[in-house]
């Protein structure tokens, strides 16, 4: 790949103007932009989408990508990441695609920790099919498939990925590009199973700016060490409430990640193959 290439690609843009999507695109451009500064090339980034307006971003790129199925994000990358460890694998996913379809995906990914970034594009809504409602959509949504209003409950993602093991859980806002940068940094340098929430604004089916403007807050990031913090913090929001939303890195932890366990494994065997040659065992 040519370093001196833009990592935006030519293929036509056809995001609404106002979309979320462009924010997080940006944020993502610059985040590659700082690991090629850091010494890390671009070839060693695959990205992984699902099926949504927020797929598109894989064709958006100058970078390597696999367009996969709808909620399949992580088996993808999962399966890439296992087959090279070297790579840095993200997954671009929507929470029509990720929170319902792919949800089992994302329980035993995090359970897994494997060694991959989960950055979940929440609009609260499917909008490449035109409003329908998602696990992450308020009580009482009303969309084209639910004129009288939803009577059900969003998912708190935040508290199940908790809850799913995973090491690095933290939400961020389309509309806060210098978070979201630095988040998506630290999310991608995380050895482990990383999730990124992301607040997407979808300006033409559930465009919510001025309640998120008035209630987002950035946590202070003090105790992201202490599960029981980062339970009550993910506990504030439960995506259908007025808020506060706190936003920022909720919990970070280490843990030994699935490709570490698997390398440790082929060593112990050589080891005990060349005990057996030797004679030592
Ligand atoms: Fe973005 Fe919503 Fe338009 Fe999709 S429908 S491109 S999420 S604004």
């Amino acid at each position: 790949m040519n370093p001196d290439a833009t990592l935006i690609s030519d293929t036509k843009n056809t995001w609404c103007p106002g979309c979320g999507n462009f924010s997080i695109q940006h944020a993502f451009k610059n985040v590659i932009e700082e690991f090629e500064k850091e010494g890390i090339p671009r070839e060693k980034f695959v990205l992984v989408s699902g099926i949504g307006c927020h797929a598109k971003i894989v064709d958006y790129f100058r970078l390597n990508s696999f367009y996969s199925l709808h909620g399949r994000t992580i088996p993808v990358a999962t399966g890439i990441k296992m087959a090279n460890p070297e790579l840095k694998v993200i997954c671009f996913a929507g929470d029509g695609d990720l929170y319902a379809e792919g949800l089992d995906h994302l329980i035993h990914a995090a359970k897994r920790n494997i060694d991959i970034t989960v950055i979940c594009h929440n609009n609260r809504v499917y909008g490449l099919t035109t409003g329908q409602y998602t696990p992450t959509s308020p009580y009482g949504y009303r969309g084209r498939s639910t004129p009288e209003g939803i009577h059900e409950y969003p998912l708190n993602i935040i508290e199940m990925v908790l809850g799913s093991g995973a090491t690095f859980v933290a939400r961020a806002y389309s509309r806060n590009i210098p978070l979201l940068k630095r988040i998506m940094h630290d999310a991608i340098s995380h050895p482990g199973f990383a999730h990124i929430d992301v607040l997407q604004i979808c300006a033409t089916f559930f465009n919510v700016t001025s309640f998120y403007d008035e209630h987002v807050y950035e946590t202070s990031e003090v105790n992201v060490t202490q599960f029981e913090m980062a339970c009550r913090t993910g506990q504030q929001w439960n995506y259908s409430d007025p808020g506060p939303i706190p936003l920022g890195i909720f919990y970070k932890t280490i843990r030994s990640s699935l490709p570490e366990k698997r390398e440790q494994k082929k060593v112990d065997r050589m080891k005990s193959i060349q005990d057996i040659l030797t004679g030592h065992s």
